[in-house]
């Protein structure tokens, strides 16, 4: 007998990538132009010019077997020290190169931490709405997962309700901000009331509650909107990132995990780190992109781009009568269905060749997600469908 829980996860690919295959099939029936997909969070943005600089430069001037090669088990160490010098420029945290583990983008980052920090059953808090991957990714760890549900309207984090879902059996929490599908950035405010909760907590149930601080779209904020670094606020966290969004490389799979120094144990997390990493078979994250990361350091994707992708959107939107919460990050708008079952809207919006993604798995009933990282000229050709659709609910 096969595993079955596999086999069904196998099975039944999450909404999202249903959604973005269902997109590709219709594409290829009535032509691209025609669909207004906006399903997948695949960044639309080019790499900065930096990342080809430094292929060819690599390629030029280092060594085959230096690039292709084996490197330690947890990334090489010069990489990772650059990685924790980079951090500790623009965080002061202290992190050193063995506060790092490399890793294949954020989704090992957080697979890794999970198995390294719950045991089997202990429970793992996500904030609604959450990137519906945690779920997968907190079971396979053998945790439980409880959702905190958040403020209405503004989708920051209601500190009494997550205070509720604390319990003797707690031992980690997700905070990812930028938030995927919100795109709300959790205020200072709001991060130091949690923080202060979990040391209250922890005092009381008599051992640590970890905080995972899952960063993929940190770099992508707006404005001069703040995203506070989670290590400065609470020692037990464990920095979750990758440069899949940051620097518009998501099929290279190059992330990292960054366990705090300030943590009491921070050695033994860390070791439990490799372990986990070594476990799951995510050992030596691809060699050639650790080197090309290390001297991009510093480099940008121009987030000019998808600002204006939100503003047009944005505006345009709430001008047709829907409501959005208004995303100070990331590349996602969360808007409300114009009825109450978001499956049903989703389907409607499709009927105008409109692909969007219903977030009853995201742990939000009665919302949808647009991605809009994609060309900016879809967006314009496809107001009139969304106009349209609007008009068809006021009728
Ligand atoms: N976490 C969040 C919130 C995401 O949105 C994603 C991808 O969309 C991931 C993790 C996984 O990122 P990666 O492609 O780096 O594995």
């Amino acid at each position: 007998m096969i595993n079955e829980k596999m086999l069904a996860l196998g099975s039944k690919r999450s909404i999202i990538r249903e959604i973005f295959e269902y997109c590709k099939a219709r594409a290829a029936e009535i032509g691209a132009d025609k669909v207004f997909d906006f399903s997948i969070g695949n960044p639309s943005v080019e790499p900065p010019k930096e990342i080809a600089e430094a292929i060819n430069e690599l390629i030029k001037n280092e060594s085959p077997v230096l690039l292709h090669g084996y490197t330690s088990a947890q990334g090489d160490a010069g990489v990772r020290r650059a990685i924790a010098d980079d951090i500790n420029a623009k965080f002061g945290a202290g992190v050193d190169a063995n506060s790092i583990y490399m890793t294949c983008g954020a989704a090992a980052s957080l697979t890794i931490s999970l198995r390294a920090l719950l045991n089997a059953g202990e429970e793992c808090i996500v904030f609604a709405p959450f990137f519906t991957e945690y779920r997968v990714f907190i079971e396979n760890a053998g945790g439980r997962v409880v959702i905190s549900t958040p403020m209405e309207r503004t989708f920051q984090i209601d500190i009494s309700d997550f205070e509720s879902k604390i319990t003797e059996n707690t031992k980690a929490v997700i905070v990812n901000s930028p938030n995927n599908p919100s795109g709300v950035v959790y205020s200072e405010e709001t991060i130091k009331a949690l923080c202060a909760v979990l040391e209250k907590k922890q005092k009381e149930y008599g051992h640590p509650i970890y905080l995972i601080a899952d960063e993929p779209y940190r770099e992508l904020v707006y404005g001069d909107v703040k995203v506070p670094y989670l290590m400065n606020y609470y020692a037990n966290t464990v920095v979750c990132y990758s440069y899949s969004k940051a620097l518009s490389l998501p099929g290279e799979r190059i992330g990292y995990i960054a366990v705090s120094p300030k943590m009491e144990n921070s050695t033994q997390v860390y070791l439990a780190v490799c372990g986990a990493g070594r476990s799951l078979g995510y050992v030596c994250a691809p060699s050639l992109f650790q080197h090309v990361i290390k001297k991009a350091l510093g480099a940008k994707v121009d987030v000019n781009i998808y600002k204006e992708n939100r503003d047009i959107l944005y505006n345009a939107l709430t001008e047709y009568g829907y409501e959005c919460v208004q995303p100070d990050g990331a590349f996602y708008l969360f808007v409300k269905a114009l009825e109450s079952d978001a499956y049903k809207f989703y389907e409607r919006a499709k009927s105008k060749e409109i692909l969007v993604v219903p977030c009853d798995d995201f742990g939000v009933s009665g919302y949808v997600r647009i991605a809009y990282c994609v060309d900016k000229q879809r967006i314009v050709n496809a107001l009139p469908a969304f106009k349209a659709l609007a008009e068809e609910y006021k009728k």
